[in-house]
């Protein structure tokens, strides 16, 4: 079986017909297309062999929480996995953990895949701080999920400064050694604590260095955000990850 592509596409594209070409062109069977909320149900539609996943979700079933959309919503639209604890979300909209860790636990309650997002600003970097926050972001979510949780956790390690959008010039993203230390560190995290969960790998990854990642032991496919907005170049990462 191929490995993961999950493909973010984050607040693009503008139009629903650039979203429904963007779709077509990424359907594929070991592919995530997880788009706005506004084309989801455009590209469910298009969409004959990728899954469907949400950039978010509310923890709450349903109720008074303007502008939110419930994990019970989404599954009805066709959704099976959802991104959670983005560092877009952690930065921009205050999620913290306890939040992040309410959101896993709802998504697993109703069947949709969390790819639980973890990884440590560049100050935290500099500060050494990176596996204190991959602790503190893991063990909460781990620590609030719903008892005898089967359905599988996908855990993303994305180091936020190496995001494309975030690595500066001249910054070499993480190497294969540094991510493989990593997921050790998060497997040891996990224990056996029953919880069964894949790591991927995510943060300005494109067709040139997919392979290498993929290639990292442990690790089961890759977050990919703007290379999954180019139809030639996601196609090509498509073909890589077969
Ligand atoms: C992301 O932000 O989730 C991401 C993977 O972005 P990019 O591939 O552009 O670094």
């Amino acid at each position: 079986m191929g490995k993961l592509l999950i493909a973010n596409w984050k607040m693009n594209p503008k139009k629903e017909s650039e979203a429904l070409t963007l779709a077509r062109a990424s359907d594929a069977s070991h592919v995530v297309i997880c788009p706005p909320f506004p084309f989801i149900a455009t590209a469910g539609k298009a969409l004959k062999k990728a899954k469907l996943g949400s950039q978010d979700l509310f923890y709450e079933a349903s109720g008074p929480y303007t502008g939110e959309v419930s994990s019970e919503e989404l599954k009805s639209m066709g959704v099976s996995y959802v991104i959670l604890g983005h560092s877009d979300r952690r930065r921009l909209f205050g999620e913290i953990d306890e939040i992040i860790a309410k959101k896993v636990s709802a998504a697993l309650l109703n069947g949709i895949t969390p790819i639980l997002c973890v990884g440590e600003t560049f100050a935290d970097r500099e500060t050494n701080q990176t596996f204190a926050v991959l602790d503190r972001q893991l063990k909460m979510v781990l620590s609030q999920l719903p008892a005898g949780t089967k359905e599988e956790l996908i855990i993303c390690y994305e180091p936020v400064w190496a995001i494309s959008t975030n690595l500066k010039e001249g910054m070499e993203p993480p190497t294969a050694e540094n991510i493989a230390q990593v997921v050790e560190y998060l497997k040891s995290i996990v224990g056996n604590s029953g919880v069964s969960v894949s790591f991927i790998y995510g943060g300005s990854v494109n067709s040139t260095d997919l392979k290498s990642y993929l290639d990292i032991p442990g690790i089961s496919g890759a977050l990919v955000g703007a290379a999954s907005l180019k139809p030639v170049e996601f196609k090509k990462m498509i073909k890589i990850a077969k």
